[in-house]
């Protein structure tokens, strides 16, 4: 038993074992801040996030770096464009970048490094790989790093040295002693961000930051380094290359990948104008519609987004939280809430319902566990739903307290995902409902101001009757679904 997990080093499943038992160290690369990220960007965003809390949904410690770039041509080319400085275009993005992780429910990593806060480290890795004679300046200070002189460069992306050859040439710079050789530093243009070093004044490769940072937070060799298909080259073998041409050992144990986004069926483009940004989404659908939206495909298969996949998304979500809100109902009708689960005491149709929950908890746990199979986990989640939405029809005294666990269990498995820990009213309802009683609360308070006692009272009394119960506390006055003491508090 264990966690699996599908290495794109060496393209098997695998066993799971970390360097430092019970402790996992994962490094994902992160976002360079010159915009709003877009839908596609948030996929390994969610993906790592899922893969973090199923760690320590089975207990172990994990220890996750997630890197900011935060110096880079796309940034210095914003910057030009908008006539503000680089750093001004970055610390606006990274601002930005936080708030759209919070809007995604995305746990924030343990450490988010910064690339320009640690380039004393990266000047010191380059000189390091410059004394081993695998890297090189040239005349006006860039520095390459010597791809034929590390053995295994390929091993990751399954490239050979010819292929890349013939690939490489495209973009030859003629000053390279071989095409194949990639900037570990490029020398400072006019006007442009740049740092000391002992060769000249520049800025690091973004190759280098990530392996410097990596290294620097969670030691030589990684357990779990992830990120999208499309870096497993050039980007992530140059991480390994320049990273074990420096250490001698391996730089990570696993590599983790997920799969690409297509829009509408299409190669997701920024110039193209092909794509939309997360955080637009998340407002249109809700941020557990883009969860669900991913967490229903393996993270390893393409995925499209449509309007109608995202919208079918929103509506499964919502078929969940009905589900809690009907089961808390009952639960508060029947007075069912503190019952206790007594095995003994079940009728027969509850003993084999709770024998279905187990079952289902335990595959859930299994496919997850199986290189963190999301959409299969999701497969039994739903098939529990549709259990649960017919065992509650009918259900005996004695088997309350199962309507109760059917409530924790889908919560309890929900958590890993990020999905279901809301109010179930507010999810159930709609955000638009929830936002149409906030509104009526405020009509009621600006009439109270007018000494309209009337029709603030009867605002408050017809909510009653829908079932909202308004109570003034001082100057607030906050509202909750009186059926079922699960509302969201407002003020
Ligand atoms: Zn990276």
């Amino acid at each position: 038993m264990g966690i699996k997990i599908y290495n794109t080093l060496t393209k098997r499943v695998e066993a799971f074992e970390p360097l430092e038992p019970g402790h996992v160290k994962m490094y994902v690369c992160g976002p360079t801040v010159y915009d709003y990220f877009h839908i596609g960007n948030a996929r390994p965003f969610i993906v790592f996030d899922v893969v973090r809390r199923w760690f320590e949904y089975r207990g172990y410690r994990v220890t996750f770096v997630q890197n900011i770039t935060d110096v880079d041509d796309k940034i210095i080319n914003r910057a030009a464009a908008e006539g503000v400085s680089p750093q001004a275009i970055a610390e606006r993005y990274t601002q930005a970048y936080w708030e759209d992780l919070e809007r995604l429910g995305v746990l924030p990593a343990n450490y988010q490094p910064k690339a320009t806060e640690w380039i004393p480290k990266m000047v010191e890795f380059v000189q390091k790989l410059i004394d081993k004679g695998y890297a090189y300046v040239l005349e006006g200070g860039d520095v390459y790093f010597r791809v034929r002189k590390f053995e295994g460069y390929g091993k990751l992306s399954g490239k050979s040295l010819e292929e890349l050859e013939a690939g490489a040439r495209v973009e030859v710079d003629e000053r390279k002693e071989d095409p194949l050789d990639f900037a570990l530093w490029k020398a400072a243009k006019p006007g442009e961000p740049k740092w000391p070093a002992p060769w000249g004044e520049g800025r690091p490769g973004w190759h280098l930051e990530c392996s410097v940072m990596a290294m620097g937070l969670l030691g030589e060799t990684l357990d779990i380094h992830g990120g999208g298909q499309d870096l497993i080259f050039p980007h992530h073998e140059n991480e390994i290359a320049q990273s074990e041409a420096a250490t001698g050992k391996p730089f990570v144990r696993y590599w983790m990948h997920n799969g690409l986004l297509k829009y509408q069926g299409e190669k997701m483009s920024k110039s193209l104008g092909n794509f939309e940004y997360a955080r637009d989404v998340v407002e249109r659908y809700g941020k557990e519609a883009v969860r669900y939206f991913y967490l229903s495909k393996h993270y390893r298969t393409p995925v499209n987004f449509t309007h109608e996949a995202m919208e079918d998304a929103r509506r499964a979500v919502e078929r969940v939280y009905h589900l809690l809100e009907e089961l808390d109902q009952e639960l508060d009708r029947r007075d069912g809430h503190t019952a206790e689960l007594n095995v003994e005491k079940l009728t027969k149709r509850g003993r084999t319902y709770l024998a279905y929950l187990e079952r289902a908890k335990r595959e859930f746990e299994e496919h997850m566990d199986d290189d963190f199979n999301t959409a299969a986990a999701l497969g039994v989640l739903f098939e529990l739903v549709k259990e649960a939405n017919v065992f509650r029809q009918d259900v005996a005294e004695e088997d309350l307290p199962l309507l109760k666990r059917t409530f924790e269990l889908i919560r309890e498995l929900g958590a890993p995902l990020g999905l279901f820990q809301e109010s179930p009213w507010r999810q159930a309802h709609g955000e638009v409902q929830a936002q149409l009683v906030e509104l009526l609360i405020e009509v009621r308070k600006e009439l109270r101001r007018k000494r309209e006692y009337e029709l603030a009272d009867r605002i408050r009394a017809r909510l009653r009757e829908l079932g909202i119960e308004l109570k003034d506390k001082g100057e607030e006055t906050v509202w909750s679904y009186a059926s079922t003491g699960a509302g969201v508090e407002g003020g």
